[in-house]
């Protein structure tokens, strides 16, 4: 089968055939339909974030159950399913307490982008290659443990809730289960890509009054058909200065979603005393937020959200429905469909700002 594999930091990805290994005890293996392009890939793709090489990256993918390992009872094949980039084991104290986000055995995994059953099933010859959080979805097929999928209703199209496997998924929870914003409440989100549209649409959903901040007018007049109620473009006002003049007074909740410490610093100034900030996006490893530390005496917060803390089995199947009576519209986020032999292109339009999001379809 044809994979997207990572030899060397910053390199192009190479479109190539591997061989992919039967599914082992706990195992499935997935005819993948369709991946979404994140920026989380990048960091991982450029060293920002460390990672064993070579690696097959991609981390929102869909598709259909071919065939299921030894011991697999919640999957059989023909079951549609959606990748996950958080794995849960289940087992833990945070699985067990409604947190499987923070599970404990999901960052050694994915630092070692290797699958829970230890080792890879991805090989080029005698070269093992690595799966990228445990999946590797830039692929025709996937091999991954039955804890990295959730199964979801046939009818819905795979090719538009595969961001649910995590962009859009951790917008709308960092929205609805992070900040849990009120009907009436101000929110503003500073960067209206994939994932900071997906937070509008939650906030709006709540009912919340929403600000969206981005630096391309392009980006903030989509945020405005999401349901923004305000639009501050930072490259010409600056948000600290202009959220007062809106709201009368800091906003309430901030979402950062790009991971940039300047812009989490500068969100961090424009909630009220009381105020919370969270970080949805991936900062690099060794990155440093600098903040007035004055501001905790006026009460206010700053946390981060790993996949917008859902509990990936009860709120994935909840989102796609949501999708499916067109309360969450994601599938106007994917503004173009790219081919597995096109990946290049598709993370250069990614890095030039040109797409909400893009999908590959396999
Ligand atoms: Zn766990
Ligand atoms: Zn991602």
């Amino acid at each position: 089968m044809k994979a997207a594999v990572l030899y060397e930091i910053g390199k192009p990805l190479v479109i190539e055939e591997v061989e992919l290994d039967e599914p082992q005890e706990n195992e499935i293996l997935v005819k993948l339909e369709a991946t979404g392009v994140c920026h989380s890939d990048l960091h991982f793709m450029q060293g920002a974030m460390p990672q064993p090489l070579p690696f097959v990256p991609g981390h929102e993918g869909a598709g259909i159950v071919e065939k299921v390992g030894p011991n697999v009872t919640s999957f059989k094949p023909g079951d549609h399913v959606i990748l996950l980039v958080v794995i849960e084991c289940g087992k833990c104290r945070f699985c067990l307490s409604g947190k499987p986000t923070l599970c404990v055995e999901n960052l050694p995994i994915q630092m070692m982008a290797t699958l829970p059953g230890g080792g890879v099933r991805l090989h080029k010859g005698d070269q093992p290659i690595n799966h990228l959080f445990g999946l590797a979805c830039f692929a025709e097929k996937v091999v991954v443990h039955e804890r990295s999928a959730v199964k979801i209703r046939k009818d819905a199209p795979l090719d538009a809730v595969c961001l649910l496997g995590c962009g859009v998924s951790t917008g709308l929870g960092a929205a609805i289960n992070v900040t849990r914003v009120k009907p009436g409440e101000s929110i503003a989100i500073f960067g209206c890509g994939g994932v900071g549209m997906s937070a509008v649409m939650g906030a709006k959903s709540a009912g919340a009054k929403v600000i969206a901040i981005d630096t391309l007018d392009s980006k903030l007049e989509k945020a405005r058909e999401f349901g923004a109620d305000y639009i501050i473009n930072a490259s010409r006002e600056d948000p600290e200065v202009k959220i007062p003049e809106i709201l009368g007074e800091g906003a309430d909740y901030a979402i950062e979603v790009i991971g940039n410490v300047d812009v989490i610093a500068k969100a961090f100034n424009c909630i009220r005393a009381g105020g919370l900030l969270v970080i949805a996006g991936m900062p690099a490893f060794t990155d440093m937020i600098t903040v007035p530390a004055v501001q905790f005496l006026f009460g206010k917060t700053m946390t981060a959200t790993i996949h917008g803390d859902i509990v990936a089995p009860v709120d994935i199947p909840r989102y796609v429905d949501l999708f499916m009576d067109g309360t969450f519209p994601i599938d106007k986020l994917i503004t173009r469909t790219y081919r597995l032999d096109q990946i290049n292109e598709a993370f250069e339009a990614m890095e030039k700002g040109e797409v909400i999001r893009s999908i590959i379809k396999m």
